[in-house]
């Protein structure tokens, strides 16, 4: 939680963030904790149904994972195959999250559009190409799966790919036409401003400890303050101290480093992004790359070890980069950030019961864009008293990780196994 914005490719290319000064009330309908993609779209979702609805932020807008990502708009799972989701959860359960989780992007993309918000929006399809053969032929399950839910996803054969990419390494890849990009901090501040002007209000420098229940509904102490509400919506995603360890224990941090390059010329563009689509491989240590609007290169990567890992990680990003692109000049790091994704054991969202109109929600897993917005959509249906079982998510009790503290450790040791099977692989 800072009380200056870091220095990010957004910060440094955002418009102005809302302000919003009113003083709070004794009480709210409900009080949302974390500002945010999922609290403001649960925010944004339950002011427009007429709830007075009031966000405590501990830091500033755009503090969380929010603020630090790449802004991919992808609308399905980074690790749960859907295949593997209906063999999971049952062919009724598995259709109703998937369709959810397929349908990511279409509402984000609504959003932008009814609010008017304008953030560099563009939905031109998403890219993943297949590493192996062995991962094109899951591709094409994996496509014919979504194409049955309606979804607009087609397998391309390696031709198509080389085309789109410049890289004539794949055994094919699929495209989601309805993925794409955006500038994700200024659709955070879109979705404040339509808070605000629907009536809500947005604390910043709000951290809030705790949640008691007492006869007059929830009582939520916050640094200095203390607000009373009928129902409270947790969205601290990650982090863990005060309140918000009660979800954040329940997943596996994990730092991710971003880069951005300085602007590529034309006919780089032209060669490695014609359509100008977003990609992300099929790699354990995934390869990823996008343009802004100004044609930098955006890409990420992580650490198997932490220290001196912002510098270290920037400079292999890159260099993968200009290596993978055959790029011929080094496009140079125009600026590096990080930020702390989280994942859940099984790599599906997660809804948590934490009590008479308390709830929490969790487990974007690296596609947190998209299902935030069908995230923060539930939590604002359970805040106003839907029932779970018409919920395409169950409703869970809270179970923090056993040696959560040491989850850090696994996720480096799966990185640098990651590493390895793709080196065997290529
Ligand atoms: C570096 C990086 C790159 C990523 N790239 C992509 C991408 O390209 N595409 C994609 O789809 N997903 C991506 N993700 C994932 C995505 O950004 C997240 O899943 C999503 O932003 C989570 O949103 P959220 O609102 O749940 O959490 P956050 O944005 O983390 O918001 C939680 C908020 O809660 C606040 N908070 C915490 N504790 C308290 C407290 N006690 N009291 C009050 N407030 C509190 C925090 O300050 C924070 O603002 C990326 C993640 C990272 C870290």
């Amino acid at each position: 939680m800072q009380e200056t914005r870091p220095d990010t490719l957004w910060t440094r290319t955002a418009a102005a963030p809302p302000t919003s000064g009113s003083a709070l009330p004794e009480k709210a309908d409900t009080v949302v904790i974390g500002a945010g993609f999922t609290g403001l779209t649960a925010a944004r979702a339950l002011a427009k149904q007429g709830r007075r609805v009031v966000v405590l932020e501990a830091g500033l807008l755009g503090s969380g994972a929010s603020g630090a990502n790449a802004g991919f708009l992808v609308p399905n799972f980074a690790k749960a195959d859907p295949a593997t989701v209906y063999s999971r959860l049952g062919p009724q359960k598995a259709e109703g999250l998937l369709r959810l989780v397929g349908g990511g992007a279409d509402t984000v993309f609504d959003i932008i559009r009814e609010d008017g918000i304008s953030c560099d929006a563009s939905q031109n399809g998403w890219l993943q190409p297949a590493f192996g053969e062995a991962m094109a032929q899951v591709l094409r399950k994996r496509a014919s799966i979504w194409q049955r839910l309606d979804r607009p996803v087609r397998f391309l054969e390696p031709g198509e790919i080389a085309h789109e990419t410049g890289m004539d390494i794949y055994s094919g890849g699929i495209i989601d036409e309805s993925g794409g990009t955006i500038h994700p901090l200024d659709y955070l501040y879109g979705l404040a401003r339509t808070v605000l002007r629907e009536g809500g209000l947005i604390r910043e420098n709000a951290f809030v400890q705790s949640c008691r229940r007492g006869p007059q509904g929830w009582q939520v102490e916050f640094t200095d303050g203390s607000i009373r509400a009928d129902s409270v919506v947790l969205c601290t995603n990650a982090f863990t101290t005060g309140i918000a360890g009660l979800i954040g224990r329940t997943g596996v941090p994990l730092r991710v480093y971003q880069v951005a390059t300085g602007p590529i010329d034309e006919e780089t563009v032209a060669r490695i992004s014609p359509k100008r689509r977003p990609v992300g491989d099929t790699r354990l240590n995934l390869f990823t790359y996008r343009l802004d609007r100004d044609n930098r290169l955006i890409s990420g990567g992580m650490a198997v070890f932490p220290f001196g890992a912002r510098e270290r990680v920037a400079k292999a990003v890159v260099r993968r980069l200009a290596s993978e692109l055959k790029l011929a000049r080094h496009p140079g790091i125009e600026v590096a950030w990080t930020g702390t994704a989280i994942m859940t054991p099984d790599f599906l969202p997660r809804i948590y019961d934490l009590g008479e109109g308390f709830f929490g929600g969790i487990g974007c897993n690296g596609r947190g864009i998209a299902m935030t917005a069908q995230l923060g959509g539930l939590l604002a249906r359970a805040a106003m008293g839907e029932a779970p079982q018409d919920m395409p998510i169950s409703f869970l009790r809270q179970k923090s990780l056993p040696l959560h503290a040491f989850a850090p450790l696994v996720a480096s040791a799966a990185l640098a196994h990651a590493r390895l099977k793709d080196r065997l692989t290529r």
